[in-house]
């Protein structure tokens, strides 16, 4: 029996670049100790007040099937904060619930590209996203967004590609680079996008961790609602990566499509699930602040260790978790580096090569653990570097 090829080929190779995890993972398990700066999930569960809610709906009842768009409430709470932080008339109409941003990139590819079709992405990428527009069946084609132009992309290097493409997925707040797109580079974006009719889908699910400069979503820009899908996301605002819970906001008549397409794949989400999501939106921007806290904390924790030092350049980090370094000084590819520093440190990072082209010779380090391990691997990491530089 033969499985289609839209499973098997899904990631080329059976691997999804994630090996250097996989085996810290492994090691992990063998009871190795392994400092993990990986993978983009906070050191905090979810907050207690959070979790209150979830409880006091299930337990008073919402636990069967919920409304398959979303509750017509969490879709309005969802509306308002988008409206109020981007100025663009939203109402539920313009919101489907998913379950996790994930689920929304997978269907926003579904609702605007057609087996066959071309949809971009640029790279460096987050993991998941060439898969995600293959298990469409549509062809992804990475458009490179280098370190010296700050990991922004630039109109060149999308119109080389952009003649036929159906779709452009971008990222701001970035993941894996920490860059957040400057008005310039998405008015560029923006103007591509029209020029060569261009679905834009915007992941947003970062939108709450900015360390410089203002997070513009592209949907508010001049002539793009029509034509933009924002994904959002509660997993990493709210700390509730394991609720899979998130958002796609897109024009009304594309949002009934995809009401559609939700009703033939999740049914749904788990409605104390979206009642506790409901709760911490209402919650405002001061949850939302402590969530990011202790990765602007860490942000600076990473910004001075590298300024004490200079084999290991670091890109701005405006946005996000992580933080993207160049270790070229050391003559490893960023592959290299990152098992040599598990098989040596037990310090496990993301090679830059798992993004993609652009972050070759880099190194993704994840923010993502107590600020004291944190420091004292970065400067292993750092004492690591300087040595295999010598
Ligand atoms: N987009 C980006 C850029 C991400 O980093 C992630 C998760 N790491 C997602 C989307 C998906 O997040 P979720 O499905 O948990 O909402």
């Amino acid at each position: 029996m033969k499985l289609s090829k839209r499973i098997t080929h899904l990631t080329p190779g059976g691997s999804d670049g994630w090996d250097v995890f996989y085996r810290a993972r492994a090691m992990k398990s063998a009871g190795q100790p392994v400092i993990e700066l990986t993978i983009g999930e906070h050191d905090i569960p979810t907050h207690p007040s959070i979790l209150d809610a979830m409880h006091a709906s299930a337990t008073g009842g919402h636990t069967g099937y919920a409304a398959v768009p979303g509750t017509q409430a969490l879709r309005q709470a969802v509306a308002n904060r988008i409206q109020s932080r981007t100025g663009v008339p939203t109402t539920p109409a313009n919101i489907l619930i998913t379950p996790g941003g994930q689920a929304a990139l997978f269907a926003a590819h579904t609702a605007v590209c057609d087996e066959g079709d071309v949809a971009l992405y640029i790279d460096p990428f987050y993991a998941t996203y060439p898969g995600t527009i293959r298990g469409i069946g549509a062809t992804p084609q990475a458009i490179p967004a280098y370190p010296d132009h700050g990991f922004q992309p630039r109109a060149v290097d999308i119109a080389k590609h952009a003649k036929g493409a159906k779709s452009l997925l971008i990222n701001t707040p970035n993941n894996p680079t920490g860059a957040v797109y400057s008005r310039a580079t998405l008015q560029e974006i923006a103007d591509t996008c029209v020029e060569h009719d261009l679905w834009l889908i915007s992941d947003e699910v970062y939108d709450t961790q900015l360390w410089e400069g203002d997070h513009i979503s592209p949907r508010a820009l001049p002539d793009m609602a029509e034509r933009t899908l924002v994904v959002g996301s509660m997993s990493k605002s709210h700390a509730m990566t394991g609720s899979r819970i998130g958002w796609i906001c897109a024009p009304s008549d594309i949002i009934e499509h995809l009401i559609n397409l939700a009703t033939h794949t999740t049914y749904g989400v788990a409605g104390y699930i979206q009642d506790g999501a409901e709760f911490a939106l209402g919650e405002g921007v001061a949850l939302e602040d402590e969530v990011s806290a202790p990765f602007a904390r860490r942000r600076l924790i990473t910004e001075s260790l590298l300024a004490k030092q200079n084999i290991v350049k670091g890109s701005p980090i405006q946005g996000a978790m992580y933080a993207m370094l160049d270790i070229r000084a050391t003559g490893l590819t960023g592959e290299g580096f990152a098992n040599d520093l598990l098989n040596t440190h037990s310090i496990a990072t993301m090679p830059g090569e798992s993004f993609g082209i652009a972050a070759a010779g880099h190194i993704r380090v994840a923010m993502t653990i107590d600020d004291d391990t944190y420091t004292s691997a970065l400067k292993t990491l750092l004492d690591f570097a300087a040595l295999k530089a010598a």
